[in-house]
């Protein structure tokens, strides 16, 4: 019965090492094994001809080299492609590549859900469900290089050749999975994308950052979005925990992070909210001495959101007195709006789900609070 094989996917090089030394097969399998499931994309074992039948064989019957279902792929009219995939407890995640002159980033999540209750932004409405497995990471990638047809790894400009960890979910608050799984995808004898190549997108969980600079050496981004505390704890509530001094002092000790290599802060536009010229040149000046981009964000609306955009020439000022500032400042060009698939928009069936329901309610005239506890189970 398949319920009872291991997924191979999602285990460390040692873990995989370990299940080939349990059943009598030395390290050199292990590394054969690894380069089929990372280096070629094969998902059965039959195809894995450096390996011996009658290992194929019994490989076959304790072992599964997996995939998440796909349960809707959207492509978009900008060639961005967004696949919600199910996963065997039947919980979905999305996850959403967006191209780039030839390259791109796949945009991954890594929680379903998430604790915390950012206002602006989609995913804060629903509830954490639970963290992904590290499996559950890579298997995203799995299915993006799937659609691509982007196998072996070996192949030359691929165009999946970026991650960012800013789907669904704080990454730092799933960090064990989230470590697991971009080390499987780093290993030069796999996936093989550079940590250059990676950026995890934290809310700002202070005690973590430094950690995953230490042991990840991927880049960081940072969602800012306000310049005062008083702003920032209205917006992100994880502000009131981790302000921003101790959230910019950790950036500063961020480990890598140089001028070639800048920390981006995100930073959301929200129209009357965070977006004045005073608001640009206070953030240029708490950014001081730490090696700085950033990143606009115009707001992008989602049914029932009560922000609204800043307006483009008004994004264009903040850009302009952060470039005047020194600083790099583009305006995130909102790439698949017509399936919604920006970053920080992900969400799930349920959600969708939910909203109606609570648009539902709004008709009727029910008062709902301006962030809505999930009303289903
Ligand atoms: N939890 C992490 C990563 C996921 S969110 C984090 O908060 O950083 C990825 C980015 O999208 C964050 O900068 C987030 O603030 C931003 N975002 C969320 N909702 C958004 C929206 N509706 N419009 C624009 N950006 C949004
Ligand atoms: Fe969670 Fe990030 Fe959304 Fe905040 S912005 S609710 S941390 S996913």
């Amino acid at each position: 019965m398949t319920d009872e094989l291991t997924d191979l996917i999602g285990l460390s090089r040692a873990e995989l090492a370990a299940e080939m030394a349990a059943i009598g097969e030395k390290q050199l399998r292990a590394r054969q094994l690894w380069h089929w499931i990372y280096g070629q994309g094969v998902t059965d074992f039959a195809h894995m001809t450096t390996l011996s039948k009658g290992l194929r064989e019994r490989l076959g019957r304790s072992y599964v080299v997996g995939r998440p279902a796909v349960a809707r792929q959207q492509a978009s009219d900008d060639d961005s492609r967004k696949w919600l995939v199910r996963f065997a407890d039947g919980n979905e995640a999305e996850a959403v590549f967006i191209p780039d002159d030839g390259r791109g980033a796949l945009c991954m999540s890594s929680q379903i859900g998430c604790t915390l209750t950012c206002k602006f932004c989609h995913t804060g409405t629903q509830r954490l469900v639970r963290d992904l497995t590290a499996g559950e990471i890579v298997g995203q990638m799995m299915v993006a290089r799937d659609s691509y047809d982007e196998w072996p790894s070996t192949k030359q400009d691929r165009l999946v050749s970026n991650v960012v960890m800013m789907g669904m979910g704080e990454p730092l608050f799933n960090y064990d999975n989230v470590a697991k799984s971009l080390k499987i995808l780093m290993d030069p004898d796999g996936i093989a994308i550079s940590r250059r190549r990676i950026t995890l997108s934290t809310s700002g969980v202070v005690p973590l950052i430094r950690r995953a600079g230490e042991e990840l050496g991927v880049n960081l981004a940072v969602s800012l979005h306000a310049v005062t505390d008083e702003v920032r704890s209205r917006l992100m509530p994880i502000n009131k925990k981790y302000p921003i001094r101790e959230l910019l002092d950790a950036c500063r000790d961020y480990p890598g992070a140089h001028n070639a290599r800048r920390i981006t802060f995100e930073y959301v536009m929200l129209k009357g909210i965070n977006d004045s010229a005073a608001d640009a040149r206070e953030l240029a000046r708490l950014v001081k001495g730490i090696p700085a981009k950033f990143n606009l964000i115009p707001f992008n609306p989602w049914p029932g959101a009560s922000h609204v955009s800043s307006s483009p020439a008004v994004i264009k000022r903040f850009s302009r007195i952060l470039n005047d500032a020194g600083y790099s400042a583009p305006i995130r060009v909102p790439r698949g709006r017509d399936i919604l698939a920006a970053c920080g928009q992900l969400r799930s069936d349920s959600q969708r789900q939910r909203l109606s329901l609570l648009k539902a309610r709004r008709a009727a005239g029910i008062a709902d609070d301006h962030h809505p506890a999930p009303v289903d189970g």
